[in-house]
């Protein structure tokens, strides 16, 4: 499977008017984002360590369970839902 394969419609379409220096810093970004953190093999896992005491404790909230474009698993996040 391809990466194209698991990005929308619109993340092309924002992506296709990025330069080439533009694109290739966003996917740097995004796959040492997805190499420093810790991945759940399932949304259920993840959510259960999103709403773990210590997590709402430190973000003071449970944590965003997003799934990864790049690994395909489960990671939690600190910063809330954007709205695209
Ligand atoms: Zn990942």
């Amino acid at each position: 499977m391809s990466d194209e394969d698991r990005e929308t419609a619109e993340h092309r379409a924002a992506r296709a008017r990025w330069s080439a220096e533009e694109q290739e810093a966003y996917e740097r970004y995004e796959r040492g984002t997805c190499a420093r953190k810790k991945r759940y093999a399932s949304e259920r896992k993840a959510r259960q360590a999103a709403r773990h005491p210590l997590v709402q404790a430190r973000l003071g909230r449970p944590a965003r369970v997003y799934l990864c474009p790049w690994c395909l698993g489960y990671h939690l996040s600190s910063t809330p839902e954007r709205s695209l």
